[in-house]
């Protein structure tokens, strides 16, 4: 799965949402359309509307029974929308249904906007308004044949403007969620992922992942940090911060994910790299970052990093698991002198690479 669609896919509060709502909303619809259908028994010409009514309420029915594992959702929430409104147009068409029936079209561009979203909701309330306009040209004359012109007036306008206000209430939800999945995600002074989004992201890696692809998770920590947060102050070491995040940034590859999970500590998770390219891949990291240098007020600040990496399988099939030995290997490349690439399989001391 590409990395968009997966965060869309962690993200997508929207069928949570639009599922207990619906939850509520199919009981109701499911109540009224089989008490619709009992009263036509009574009512001449009743035949049809008992038949469309009792299938409606039986697909309310089926709707909420599948309604937790449902796959196609909006296309259901369409069928159930457009079910909805045929029974009140025809309610309207034949008569069977007065003016009333247009308190009940009223109910059309909120639920259509709430359960299929902002462009096909919007679509969907100009199609339902424009057929109610009709019906109501058709059906709503005055005594003397002519249009019922304040009526219309009436109608066109609250439908609108419930139109509009379920639109903003919509866009608004929809902007304060954003803002919050951002809060709850990222880590604010480098923009990265946090660490609460690492477990969520490798839970769904591991879903998805194949049992003979490998899968790395690499450990970065900055060397003698609080020296330099000593010697240089804290916005210095912010500094460092945001332009290590940077540099991280740039290596990391299109399925890469990237997440600062401490003070100076960041871990990536590569999905499909075997332990050469991993090795590979921090090692160039380790290079680039200790060659780098900025500049901040009157000096000229340089830094290395550590870097220890471990690899599932052999490492560990869960988080915690490779957390722990990708832990242990940076503690022993700290151990080793720091500036320093190791993985878990490597002995602390032989094997420390330490050229720059
Ligand atoms: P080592 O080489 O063993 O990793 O030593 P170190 O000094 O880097 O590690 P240590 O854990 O002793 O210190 C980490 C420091 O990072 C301590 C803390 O004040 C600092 N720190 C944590 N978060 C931030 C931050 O957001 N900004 C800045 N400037 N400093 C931070
Ligand atoms: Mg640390
Ligand atoms: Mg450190």
């Amino acid at each position: 799965m590409p990395k968009t669609s997966m965060l869309q896919a962690i993200w997508d509060d929207g069928h949570h949402y639009r599922r207990s709502l619906l939850r509520t909303m199919l009981w109701m619809i499911a109540l009224l359309a089989f008490g619709l259908a009992l009263s036509n028994f009574a009512a001449v010409n009743g035949v049809p509307f008992i038949i469309v009514e009792a299938f409606v309420a039986l697909y309310c029915l089926v709707f909420l029974w599948r309604l937790p594992n449902i796959q196609y959702l909006r296309l259901w929430s369409g069928a159930l929308l457009l079910m909805v409104f045929a029974i009140i147009a025809g309610g309207i068409a034949t008569k069977a249904m007065h003016v009333d029936g247009f308190f009940w079209l009223m109910m059309m561009p909120p639920l259509s906007l709430l359960l299929l979203g902002l462009r096909a909701g919007a679509i969907m309330t100009l199609i339902f308004g424009s057929i109610g306009v009709l019906l109501l040209i058709t059906t709503q004359r005055l005594e003397d044949g002519t249009l019922d012109v304040p009526l219309m007036v009436n109608a066109i306008v609250s439908y609108i403007a419930i139109w509009a206000m379920s639109y903003v209430y919509e866009t608004r939800r929809l902007s304060v969620i954003h803002q919050l999945q951002q809060v709850a995600s990222h880590d604010p002074l480098t923009g990265l992922y946090n660490r609460l989004h690492l477990e969520t992201i490798f839970k769904r890696l591991l879903a998805q992942h194949r049992q003979s692809q490998q899968f790395a998770l690499i450990l970065i920590d900055v060397d003698y940090f609080k020296q330099l947060n000593d010697q240089y102050g804290h916005e210095a070491g912010d500094l460092v911060l945001v332009q290590l995040a940077e540099q991280l940034r740039r290596n990391t590859g299109a399925n890469d994910w990237l997440f600062r999970v401490g003070g100076e500590e960041f871990c990536m998770l590569l999905p499909q790299s075997d332990a050469a390219h991993t090795y590979r891949l921090a090692e160039q990291l380790r290079q680039q970052v200790a060659q780098h240098s900025l500049s901040y007020q009157a000096h000229t600040i340089s830094f290395t990093i550590s870097i220890g990496i471990a690899s599932w399988p052999s490492d560990g099939h869960n988080l915690d698991a490779l957390y722990r030995n990708a832990d242990a290997a940076l503690y022993n490349a700290k151990r080793a002198g720091r500036n320093t690439t190791l993985s878990s399989d490597m002995p602390a001391i032989n094997h420390a690479v330490n050229s720059n």
